[in-house]
């Protein structure tokens, strides 16, 4: 039997595509491989949110060049956001000749055709230039080869309308178009028939959920149809616009029983300047404003962010207002990137881009200030007992057990007997950590 091997950069957005390529290639008779030197085909499922994990995939691909050469039989195939990007096709055809097949974030469906036409020996490129009609979703109802058999990935919207300054994402996965309620409320239903936990809601920003459809159903409403599903324990979901994050949102929240009191509400930046000029559409005061509304109708629930340093035009000022704005909130954690420019976004052609040593300063400063609250918020786990979602083994340590609590923490503990995978169990945090929290098991 052939082997397919997927190598997957990105968020969790592309690892849900490549779980629907995996599907495909199951359904054409590949079995998976974790090993690439197996592999009689290889996809690299792309990302181009920053510089570094394109070079990622020039590098590796490039490195394959011996392999194709041992065996012409072998497929080498480039999926994803970077192959949308403007010219991308051209540059691969031309740097990464060994490469066979190429497919963009809307030609998944059309993998099988493109393979014919790999296999009739003919090289297949095909990307999409143009948005589909009436709100077409050509994903819908394709086979899913899903990796973890305990929390499932459900894409709930496609693209995003923002255009913040940064971001290449609109440029590369198109405009927002919503899948429809009832295939989203079926899907879920089906995953707790067939044994998952937990659902994990897909959209670059989850929070425009059903403006582009006609029934009037948004995000709040989607969430309150899915709550209590039989079987599934969890809702969590990703990624917020704060912009969009409505009252009547924050309430569904508050009393629902299985969504999970973790939001990730992606700031970027503290001044108000540099906010404007990402063209976030909202202001530090809205944003704490929001944090305060959320922590008042859900007590004890968990918030991360988003933070880029290094923006054009971000002078000592501004980046002090970030360190300011996560001294305040007081974040149980934050992902903290270095602008990258993107070819085609506003921000690229911006001027006063800032100098790498300005900015790597700046990370250093922002990472340790994040850090020093993140362990403060952690220590106050300590002898905490908590309600844990049993995931599988400790990626750290094999001889473990892990899960995450309702607020998104990760927690590692010894096996025990009653912690099956997939069951909720009540663990006691035994030392608190930045990062991985220890426990042990107390009831199940
Ligand atoms: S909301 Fe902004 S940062 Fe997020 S995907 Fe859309 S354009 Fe990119």
């Amino acid at each position: 039997m052939r082997k397919f091997y997927i190598k997957t950069f990105g968020c969790q957005m592309n690892e849900h595509d490549s779980e629907i390529i995996g599907g495909i290639l199951e359904k054409r008779g590949f079995k998976a491989t974790d090993s690439i030197d197996d592999a009689d085909i290889i996809i690299f499922n792309t990302c181009c949110v920053r510089e570094k994990p394109e070079r990622k995939v020039y590098g590796q691909v490039s490195n394959l060049k011996q392999a194709k050469l041992n065996n012409a039989d072998l497929i080498i195939g480039i999926a994803g956001c970077m192959t949308q990007q403007a010219g991308e096709v051209e540059r691969i055809a031309k740097r990464l000749p060994h490469v066979d097949i190429v497919f963009g974030t809307m030609n998944i469906h059309e993998l099988p055709e493109l393979l014919d036409q790999v296999e009739a020996g003919h090289k297949a490129y095909r990307i999409w230039d143009k948005e589909p009609e009436n709100n077409e979703n050509p994903l819908e109802g394709l086979p899913i080869r899903r990796v973890s058999g305990v929390s499932a990935w459900v894409s709930i919207i496609y693209g995003c309308n923002n255009y913040c300054s940064y971001c290449i994402v609109p440029y590369v996965r198109g405009r927002e178009r919503s899948r429809k309620f009832e295939d989203i409320i079926s899907e879920v239903k089906d995953l707790g028939q067939k044994g998952f936990r937990e659902i994990v809601l897909l959209g670059q920003n989850v929070n425009s959920y059903g403006h582009d459809l006609k029934n009037g159903h948004d995000f709040a409403d989607l969430l309150h149809a899915l709550d209590q599903t039989p079987g599934i324990s969890r809702i969590r979901y990703m990624t917020s616009h704060p912009r969009d994050f409505t009252d009547k949102l924050i309430n569904e929240i508050a009393t629902s029983k299985t969504v999970c009191e973790h939001f990730h509400l992606p700031l970027q930046a503290g001044s108000n300047k540099v906010l404007a000029d990402m063209n976030r559409g909202y202001t530090l005061e809205y944003y704490l404003d929001l944090i305060a509304r959320i922590r008042q109708a859900v007590p004890g629930c968990s918030i991360t962010t988003d933070l880029i340093v290094g923006f054009p035009g971000e002078d000592d000022n501004d980046f002090a207002e970030t360190l300011r704005a996560v001294e305040e909130v007081r974040f149980d954690s934050a992902f903290t990137f270095i602008y990258s420019p993107r070819r085609g976004t506003a921000g690229a052609s911006m001027h006063n881009q800032i100098p790498d040593s300005v900015i790597s300063d700046r990370i250093q400063k922002l990472v340790a200030t994040q850090n020093i609250i993140t362990g403060e918020i952690n220590k106050g786990l300590q002898g905490k007992t908590v309600e844990v979602l049993v995931e599988g083994t400790s990626k750290t340590n094999p001889s473990m057990l892990s899960g995450r609590t309702r607020t998104n923490k990760l927690i590692i503990f010894p096996f025990h007997p009653e912690a099956r995978i997939g069951e909720l169990v009540k663990i006691k945090i035994t030392k608190a950590r930045s990062w991985t929290q220890l426990g042990e098991v107390v009831s199940v």
